[in-house]
C-alpha cells in the first residue's frame, strides 16, 4: 500500500499576513488585490471574515459589504514565498519526496 499526504495550509495568505502583524489576529481581515488596478478581489480571508460571508474571489466591495468591519490588506507574496519554503523545508526533514502544489499545497510521501 502506497501512503500519500495532502497538506493544505488553512487561509495561507492570510494566516502569514496575522502571524506577521499581530494586530490583525483573531481579526475579519481579507488579502486583496488593487481595486485601482482592476484587481480588487479577496486572494484570501480569516477565519472570522469567512464566518461573516466573505468568499474567496469576491470583489473587494462586496465582501466589505457582507462584512463591514473587514480589514483588507494587499499581498505579500515575498513573505508568502519565503513560508511556502520554509512549510516544505519541514517536511523534507522527514522525506526527500515532497511535492508542491501552488504556494500552499503538498503532496508528501513518507
Ligand atoms: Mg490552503
Amino acid at each position: 500500500m502506497r501512503i500519500i499526504f495532502h497538506s493544505d495550509l488553512n487561509s495561507f495568505y492570510a494566516s502569514v499576513e496575522q502571524m506577521l502583524d499581530p494586530s490583525l489576529r483573531n481579526r475579519a481581515i481579507a488579502v486583496c488585490g488593487c481595486t485601482e488596478e482592476r484587481h480588487g478581489i479577496v486572494l484570501a480571508k480569516s477565519e472570522q471574515a469567512k464566518r461573516a460571508g466573505v468568499k474567496t474571489g469576491q470583489a473587494n466591495w462586496e465582501a466589505r459589504q457582507c462584512c463591514p468591519g473587514l480589514i483588507t490588506v494587499q499581498p505579500h507574496y515575498e513573505q508568502y514565498l519565503k513560508y511556502s519554503k520554509l512549510v516544505r523545508d519541514i517536511y523534507q526533514r522527514y522525506t526527500d519526496q515532497v511535492e508542491p502544489f501552488g504556494m500552499d499545497e503538498c503532496w508528501v510521501r513518507p
